[in-house]
């Protein structure tokens, strides 16, 4: 069995133990209960990602219960069988070069809007500055399988973030640090679209305002690279 790659030296810092650390915030966050969700990041270089294992624990997670996978699914290292959303990380490393890490969320609220089959409008500024607009609904399928993959990848589009009729959501990033902020994003947007239903009707920023605004705040928010 093929030793599972790090990014740089060993020790902290590696893709293994971030995927650890991720995964234990990933709780904490309230993102996900239990062994809910699953996490994977593209390793550098290679057609292959590392993904989280199936049902077990993120708090009981070693860096050899991790499944490096290669973009046609094959199982290259790690002895544990991987998450039961290969598919649909595999499908989205296929279809997005730009896509380093994959975050599946099961969070209350964005679970919520999921459970209506409603898409999320672009009702806030920070969420057209962190997506580019409002984020899809996939169209319903089954946990696990390649359709429900197939679909995800449909509806992400070009954007960071896609909810999963009936289930949860996607956020992808070019790193898990991106992956997780927009998954908490997502979730905080959730939640604000859902109170302001509670006490009005929503307003939802027109395309010309959203085009106008991600592209704007795009290069005028956070930190030049
Ligand atoms: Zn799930």
């Amino acid at each position: 069995m093929t030793t599972l790659p790090s990014k740089g030296s060993a020790g902290p810092g590696t893709l293994p133990a971030e995927i650890i650390e991720y995964g234990k915030k990933l709780v904490k966050s309230g993102l996900v209960t239990g062994t809910g969700g699953n996490i994977s990041v593209r390793v550098p270089g290679r057609e292959a990602f590392l993904i989280t294992p199936s049902g077990i624990p993120y708090h009981e997670i070693e860096e050899q219960d991790l499944v490096l996978l290669d973009l046609e699914g094959n199982q290259l290292a790690g002895s544990r069988r991987p998450s039961i959303e290969q598919h649909l990380h595999c499908l989205i490393y296929r279809a997005r070069p730009d896509v380093q890490a994959v975050i599946h969320t099961h969070a209350v609220y964005t679970s919520a809007i999921a459970a209506t089959r409603q898409d999320l409008p672009p009702i806030l500024d920070t969420l057209v500055a962190a997506f580019g607009g409002g984020l899809k609904t996939a169209s319903y399928a089954s946990i696990g399988t390649e359709e429900l993959a197939q679909n995800a990848v449909k509806a992400l589009g070009k954007r960071n973030g896609v909810l999963l009729a009936n289930h949860g959501a996607v956020c992808t990033g070019e790193d898990l640090a991106q992956a997780f902020s927009n998954a908490q994003l997502l979730e905080a947007s959730a939640q604000t679209y859902i109170f302001a239903h509670l006490i009005g009707k929503p307003v939802i920023l027109p395309p010309e305002v959203v085009e106008q605004e991600a592209q704007d705040l795009a290069q005028r928010y956070g930190q030049k690279k």
